[in-house]
């Protein structure tokens, strides 16, 4: 088995990561694979802590003429719904979870409590982190950086679909678009690029995670990156 590279990570899984082709809801088997992957990981020892998006369901900012805030709420239950999936699939292949919730839903997942996390991680638990930061506005990549920095995770694994790594422009668009191996966060900020929000880019940078952007069309690169092959995009502060 390969060594790897880190002992605590973030991997953030965005919403459409869960939706395979349809593009929309849940795929089983696209989630079945992904937590296969996890599964591997785990077993070499690393310690994970999963974001789940919910673009797969809802975009708050997408809404036509719902209120933002509760647009926002109905983004972040959609993460919830993720969240069940994912454990569902790695109970079935015995991996240990526990869902952590940042709106109380107790009949469902525990409450998001940063010490009982960081139990649950150290005892070989996967900790999947549902419903954002619990504040409407933010995004689940906000959400990845504010609990990597609360959990002293060493890197936030920045799974995407559809890309590959951070580009110079948009690759669907411009066919010469550039790949970036490694990227500052201030160049980001500066030159706009669309991979992070805002807020999510300056949270990292002004606390130092390290963050690795890759493409989760093959879930096998979720080992890939854990055991320092260059696949992606990194970016330090
Ligand atoms: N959301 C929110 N606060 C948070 C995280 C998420 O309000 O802290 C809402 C927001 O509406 C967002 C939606 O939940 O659009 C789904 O999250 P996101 O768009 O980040 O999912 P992804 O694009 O990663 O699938």
């Amino acid at each position: 088995m390969d060594k790897p590279k880190f002992k605590r990570v973030i991997l953030k899984l965005s919403g459409e990561a869960l939706a395979g082709d349809k593009g929309f809801g849940i795929d089983e088997e696209t989630v079945d694979n992904i937590a296969k992957e996890i599964s591997k990981i785990g077993e070499m020892d690393v310690q994970v802590a999963i974001v789940v998006g919910g673009g797969n369901f809802w975009r708050g900012r997408s809404a036509q003429r719902m209120d933002r805030a509760t647009s926002d709420y109905i983004g972040m239950l959609g993460t919830t719904i993720n969240a069940l999936a994912l454990q569902d699939a790695l109970e079935n292949i015995g991996v240990d979870t526990r869902v952590q919730t940042a709106i109380g839903m107790q009949e469902v997942a525990e409450p998001y409590i940063r010490r009982k996390a960081i139990r649950h991680l150290q005892k070989g638990r996967v900790v999947i982190f549902a419903a954002g930061s619990g504040n409407p506005y933010f995004s689940t990549d906000t959400t990845a950086a504010l609990r990597a920095a609360e959990i002293e995770a060493e890197v936030i694994l920045l799974a995407k679909k559809g890309v590959d790594g951070v580009y110079d422009s948009d690759p669907k668009i411009n066919p010469s678009a550039k790949k970036f191996e490694s990227l500052r966060y201030i160049d980001i900020l500066n030159r706009g690029l669309g991979i992070m929000d805002s807020t999510a880019t300056s949270l990292c940078m002004d606390n130092s995670i390290p963050l690795i952007v890759f493409g989760i069309d093959d879930p096998e690169n979720i080992v890939r990156v854990v055991t320092g092959e260059q696949i992606g995009t990194d970016v330090k502060g």
